[in-house]
């Protein structure tokens, strides 16, 4: 599959919601809506166990399944993990690596992340890498060395020929399930600065061809100002994705922002 950010992507991240009927019956209200999306990459990302119920649910539309973690080890005695190519398995193309939660209630670190990037490329998956600043950090003005460090830790040893197959979202942890959104020009300040390190890091022909998503509280209502900013490709959405109206007027404001950036 080759991912271009010429569309707005979507994800929707479940997290901890939604037991096997309520999934297939979120997924299925979804595709009612948007069954074959042409102008815009739409991924849903439910909890690993509906995982291969939803999948039944998305064959023969154009939309794609998530995982929301992985781990990086192949098999062995893991007990209570899974591995990159078992979510594979289940139908996915991507998994998020290093969301907020994962770093703050289980112990992720760049490093860990970094482990599950590779494993997750290896496994043909697309990573959905999550950097982003806590409030504190962006009042000490440290939101720029915050991100950096994670950008360089996470990606870390990576293939430059693999870079294009990560996608990055940047999530500030204040605005992350608390509807406080970052401001568009905020957003964009960052999401500029994490594509001049990208050009740092591998150039300016790989780094433009990176999706960039902003994550934190998006909603219908500030969707298209957000993605309308020259570098957010699209959003990681977690709350309103569980709804499939909201879901579905998000993935309509943002093809409408990219028709916008696009005149
Ligand atoms: C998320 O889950 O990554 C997220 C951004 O959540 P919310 O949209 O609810 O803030």
């Amino acid at each position: 599959m080759n991912l271009s950010n010429k569309k707005p992507f979507i994800a929707g991240n479940w997290k901890l919601n939604k037991k096997i009927p309520d999934a297939v019956f979120l997924a299925t209200q979804i595709k009612k809506a948007v069954r074959k999306e042409r102008d815009a990459e739409i991924v849903i990302m439910p909890p690993f166990t509906a995982l291969s119920d939803v999948k039944k649910v998305l064959s023969h539309t154009s939309i794609l399944l998530g995982a929301q973690d992985t781990f990086w080890e192949e098999s062995g005695a893991y007990t209570g993990e899974i591995s990159p190519s078992m979510i594979k398995d289940t139908g996915c193309d991507f998994v998020i690596v290093g969301h907020s939660e994962r770093r703050r209630y289980f112990g992720d670190t760049d490093e860990k992340v970094n482990k599950k990037i590779k494993a997750a490329l290896s496994a043909g998956l697309f990573p959905i890498m999550c950097i982003g600043e806590t409030l504190e950090e962006r009042e000490n003005n440290e939101t720029m060395s915050k991100v950096k460090k994670q950008l360089r830790e996470g990606l870390k040893g990576i293939d430059k020929d693999l870079f294009s197959k990560v996608i990055l979202a940047y999530e500030p942890i204040w605005a992350i399930g608390t509807g406080r959104t970052a401001s568009p020009e905020q957003a964009e300040d960052v999401h500029g600065f994490i594509r001049e390190q990208l050009t740092k890091m591998v150039g300016k022909d790989t780094s433009s061809c990176v999706i960039m998503l902003y994550g934190g509280s998006v909603k219908p209502k500030n969707t298209f100002s957000l993605i309308k900013e020259k570098n957010i490709n699209g959003a990681l959405v977690g709350g309103a994705s569980l709804e499939a109206s909201s879901f579905v007027e998000i993935i309509n404001e943002a093809k409408k922002a990219y028709k916008e950036k696009q005149k």
